[in-house]
């Protein structure tokens, strides 16, 4: 009997090892493993937010989502020994594998500013949705006075603030920002391609949202943020920070014998193996996928990619079982960008065409529907988002 461990059951590892069980061979017994119970669809934890889509739909429980014949774990895994070919877990247990798929993602980063930790919001999880709103709710932003800050303009931290905006009543329209966003770059964004950015940055302006650029975040307070801009020490009292300034691999591929690229995860072969161990795969935002062409920069570390890897990580399993198969090779292809920026509405690039408006929400829904991990969770999503 072949030991086969998936770890993480995110974007990349759920799908991978729903992709497995799709035919898998009789001989291996198939453990998966997770923290949560949870399976997140994080390109709609907005919605959540907005309460648009309930907990269900956004955060469907892995129990309902993880096939038949697989033995579902909820459990921290705390290291992977490689050498002896187990994987450890918090209390001191372990679990053997023959081979392995880790996909455990990515964990917010604080840039060592003092005090951003504890008190800031970071937004991953459902938790973190529901501690986010709790807390502006407890503190009253909604019917006017300081703003929310959010930290990080980047793609989260832009859709958020749109997100914090469906919370206002009257769509925000007040008399002060009901959000500024802090970015320590020049510009919001980086990534995302100019048509999708100007559209963005109007939407930004309709909506009243403050957007600072070329801001050092030197400290967060519970209700004040302390940051550097053109030379001067400011100082934004808010009823809330939300920080979405960056991420980094998940620490336990930390100790992996493996090259990194930067502030992005493992190199992996073009098959999704470690080098250093070929029954060992590696997917999702874990990973810096170096096999672009023409040796681009690694990936982004989107759903996008760890869907698209899926796949491949699980008919190369198959055919490392089945000895003597060759490995397919993962090519990325990247299918558009979608933003979301209101109820009903959002901004698409697909393939070059830039849509906005209701029609780009429709894109972007029925592409998440596509993607959603179950029939129920699709019917549910769809009764939600028509009432
Ligand atoms: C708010 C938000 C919105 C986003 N929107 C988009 C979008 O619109 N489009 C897009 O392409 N990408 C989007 N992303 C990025 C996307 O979520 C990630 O790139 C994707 O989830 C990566 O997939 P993954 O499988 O590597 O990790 P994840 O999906 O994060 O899954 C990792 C899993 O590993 C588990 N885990 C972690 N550590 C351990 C451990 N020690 N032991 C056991 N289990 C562990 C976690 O509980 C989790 O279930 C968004 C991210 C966020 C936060």
């Amino acid at each position: 009997m072949t030991n086969i461990v998936f770890v993480g059951l995110g974007f990349g590892g759920l799908y991978a090892l729903r992709h497995f069980m799709d035919g898998a061979p009789d001989d291996v017994k198939v453990t998966a493993v997770d923290r949560r119970d949870r399976f997140v669809f994080t390109p709609l934890l907005y919605e959540y937010l907005a309460s648009e889509l309930d907990a269900d739909v956004v955060a469907p429980s892995l129990s309902d989502l993880v096939p038949e014949g697989v033995d579902l774990r909820q459990a921290e895994v705390v290291d992977v020994a490689i050498e002896g070919g187990r994987v450890e877990f918090g209390d001191g247990t372990s679990l053997p594998f023959d081979a392995l798929v880790l996909a455990p993602g990515s964990v917010p980063v604080y840039h060592g500013v003092p005090g951003a930790e504890r008190n800031s919001f970071p937004f991953y999880s459902i938790d973190d949705a529901e501690r986010l709103k709790a807390a502006l709710q407890l503190r009253d932003w909604a019917s006017g006075g300081l703003p929310v800050t959010v930290v990080g303009g980047g793609v989260v931290g832009i859709e958020l603030a749109f997100a914090l905006v469906d919370l206002v009543p009257g769509n925000g329209i007040r008399p002060e920002p009901p959000v500024v966003v802090l970015e320590a770059a020049p510009d919001i964004l980086a990534g995302v391609t100019e048509p999708v950015r100007a559209r963005a940055r109007r939407k930004l302006d309709e909506q009243g949202i403050d957007i600072r650029t070329r801001v050092k975040v030197l400290e967060v307070e519970e209700s004040a943020v302390l940051y550097e801009a053109e030379g001067q020490r400011q100082r934004l009292e808010t009823v809330a920070v939300a920080w979405t300034a960056g991420i980094r691999p998940n620490p336990i591929v930390d100790k992996l014998p493996a090259e990194r690229h930067g502030k992005h995860g493992v190199t992996v072969a073009p098959t999704l193996q470690l080098p250093a161990a070929n029954n060992v795969f590696v997917v999702g935002d874990a990973i810096a996928y170096p096999g672009r062409p023409n040796g681009a920069a690694p990936l982004p570390d989107t759903a996008q990619a760890a869907l698209q890897e899926a796949p491949i990580c699980a008919s190369n399993i198959k055919r490392l079982v089945d000895h003597g198969k060759r490995l397919r090779e993962f090519r990325y292809d990247g299918m558009g960008e979608f933003l979301r920026t209101g109820r009903g509405e959002a901004i698409a690039n697909i393939r070059g065409g830039v849509v906005d408006g209701a029609a780009a929400a429709l894109a972007r829904r029925a592409a998440y529907l596509l993607r959603m991990p179950a029939w129920a969770v699709r019917t549910a999503a769809v009764r939600q988002w028509l009432s």
